[in-house]
């Protein structure tokens, strides 16, 4: 399958994310469970006035799914999807954050990485912290068919039609393995997963629910 290349930007910002000091890698679930929950506004918003969505306000939720087996760690949403063409765009490409301009005119400055990633939020690529793939399942809503998008990195990504029943995204994150500065086995972990969705998304409007897929 080709690999497309992601822009130089998305590049560096990614590239920052790997290779990230920063010690709260943790708040990458923050920021993709805000992008499920910006996902679900959208449709929710378009069933107020589009029937044919067939959801009422309570039937949205957010569910992580750790899998210590397989060492991923899924966070499920049934808002509005992605087509192709968006997650070409809004994946491959930095969305709305300041953070990049920031990050030239403070160029090698430990500090300042810790502060553009503590107050700008540097949204999905973050996931890049704590995983070495990143595979988003998405359905748009009015879509045909489904679309998988995956990324080892900065060496480009890859799309895909695939098999998906119901409308939302699915970011499945294969988590890194321990190293001795950090333990990414916390982020397999049902109970430090409840703590940091306790600490960083207790304003997130919808039911966040876990499941697990092995015990
Ligand atoms: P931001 O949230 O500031 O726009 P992100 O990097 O967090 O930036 O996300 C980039 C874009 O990817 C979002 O704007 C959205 O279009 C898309 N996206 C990410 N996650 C999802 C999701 N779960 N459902 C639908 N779209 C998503
Ligand atoms: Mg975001």
């Amino acid at each position: 399958m080709e690999k497309k290349q992601f822009k130089a930007e998305s590049q560096r910002l990614m590239d920052l994310m790997i290779n990230s000091i920063y010690t709260h890698k943790e708040i990458f679930l923050r920021e993709i469970i805000s992008n499920a929950s910006d996902a679900i506004d959208k449709l929710a918003y378009r069933a107020l006035t589009d029937e044919k969505v067939g959801l009422n306000r309570e039937d949205f939720k957010i569910v992580v799914v750790p899998d210590k087996e397989a060492r991923t760690l899924t966070v499920a949403d049934n808002g509005i999807g992605m087509t192709q063409e968006e997650m070409e765009n809004n994946l491959g490409t930095i969305a709305k954050s300041g953070s990049l301009q920031f990050k030239k005119e403070t160029e090698n400055a430990d500090d300042a990485e810790l502060d553009i990633i503590g107050q700008f939020g540097v949204g999905f690529y973050s996931a890049f912290m704590v995983a070495d793939k990143v595979t988003v399942i998405s359905k748009a809503y009015g879509g045909e068919t489904a679309w998988k998008w995956e990324s080892e990195g900065v060496d480009g990504y890859t799309i895909e039609p695939c098999q998906k029943d119901t409308v939302g995204t699915d970011v499945i994150m294969s988590i890194k393995a321990n190293t001795e500065e950090e333990n990414y086995d916390e982020y397999l972990a049902p109970y430090s997963l409840s703590n940091l969705i306790k600490k960083y998304s207790d304003y997130i409007r919808y039911p966040i629910r876990m499941e697990m897929e092995h015990s």
